[in-house]
């Protein structure tokens, strides 16, 4: 086990005791992340978009002033996560990234993006880096394969060479720029599934041997999410038809994530976990992880002031209904009420069930097995 890695889980049970001890005396773990919906516009037309139907619809969007009401009423937040959609077509996603930054509401911001908009990115890297240097602010980059099998996807011409440039440019200004990251997302689909080891190779002679790249098992309600109340199901919540790679295949791509893990400077990690256990989930259908951080340690805030405990389980309350005041909403009786209607569901979620791996000793367990 090398020194990151025990660092990494020494961390992460501290975090555990911490957040064991606040639910015991509140009832509920603390809200640690945020998901925020900064737009529903997007520049892709990707096959697995897990949204494909909100997507440029011309849906209302929460003005700033609406954000800034958000920032001023949500709890001090170990990470935010800006997502649509496309966030980076937001013009104004430097002010919203300055109205959690400048209340100190975030330790960590992290920005999901496609990488088209590469000049923008840079820019936004360069101005916030610049106004808060010790925030930590992270860019996760999708792309999904080789230029042909990335741009296929993506139904975008030139996508991955766009995404490269634009991981290429964040990589470099690392170096200048402390608590700045770019992070590369596949997501694992029937189309790409066996280009994992190839694309690694790729982005380690392109960008350096120290790429981060995360993984996740393309999701749908439908095909991966089970026990969901159908009255609070969120409908075409996934691709439109299956892209899931054949279950035959599944021990294939093990393989190759641990391979990938390896290479990995923090071996020990949840989110490997993670994807092992939603491949054994996927091919089961038994619950690997219990989900215990929607709506607890885990919110979702969308474009239009909508909140929900997890997106494959419908908003239940708006924050217009409650004077845009997050804490109000987040401990009212609409909340409590879906907290109590989620309790038995369980699926693949990255964004939860990893989460969820850390808030289990069973899953801090399997983290330092992966480490060793
Ligand atoms: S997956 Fe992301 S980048 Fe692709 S269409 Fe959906 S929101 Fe846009
Ligand atoms: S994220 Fe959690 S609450 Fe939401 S559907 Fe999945 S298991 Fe249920």
């Amino acid at each position: 086990m090398n020194r990151l890695d025990a660092q990494v889980l020494r961390e992460t049970a501290c975090r555990l005791r911490r957040n064991r001890a606040e639910k015991k005396r509140s009832g509920l773990y603390p809200l640690e992340t945020l998901i925020l919906y900064v737009t529903m516009r997007c520049n892709c037309k990707c096959a697995h978009c897990f949204l494909h139907d909100a997507l440029n619809t011309g849906a209302d969007e929460m003005s700033l002033d609406q954000i800034e009401r958000l920032a001023e009423s949500v709890p001090p937040l170990r990470q935010l996560q800006l997502t649509g959609g496309e966030p980076t077509l937001r013009r104004d996603l430097p002010e919203i990234i300055r109205a959690f930054a400048r209340r100190g509401k975030a330790a960590l911001i992290g920005v999901n993006t496609n990488g088209l908009n590469t000049g923008e990115i840079v820019a936004l890297a360069e101005a916030v880096k610049g106004e808060f240097p010790a925030l930590g602010l992270a860019f996760q980059i999708s792309i999904d394969g080789l230029e042909e099998t990335h741009d296929r996807l993506r139904g975008v011409p030139g996508c991955f060479g766009k995404a490269m440039e634009t991981l290429r440019r964040l990589s470099d200004m690392r170096q200048r720029l402390p608590g700045l990251a770019a992070h590369v997302l596949t997501v694992i689909s029937e189309s790409n599934y066996k280009e994992l080891v190839p694309l690694n190779d790729y982005l380690r002679e392109n960008v350096g041997k120290d790429v981060l790249q995360g993984f996740e098992l393309v999701r749908n309600v439908e095909t991966t999410a089970w026990n969901i109340p159908r009255a609070i199901k969120e409908a075409n919540t996934g691709p439109k038809k299956s892209v899931l790679p054949p279950v035959e295949a599944f021990d294939r791509i093990a393989r190759d994530l641990k391979k990938l893990n390896r290479r990995s400077a923090n071996p020990a990690n949840a989110f490997h976990v993670h994807n092992l256990a939603q491949l054994e989930m996927v091919k089961t259908g038994r619950p690997q992880f219990k989900c215990v951080t929607a709506g607890q340690a885990i919110g979702v805030v969308y474009s239009n002031g909508g909140v929900a405990h997890c997106e494959f389980t419908k908003p239940f309350a708006k924050l217009s209904e409650f004077g845009w005041d997050f804490q109000a909403l987040w401990r009212s009786e609409a909340a409590e009420q879906r907290r109590r209607q989620i309790g038995q569901c369980y699926c693949i979620h990255g964004c939860f069930h990893g989460t969820s791996v850390e808030y289990s000793w069973k899953g801090l367990a399997r983290m330092f097995l992966a480490g060793l």
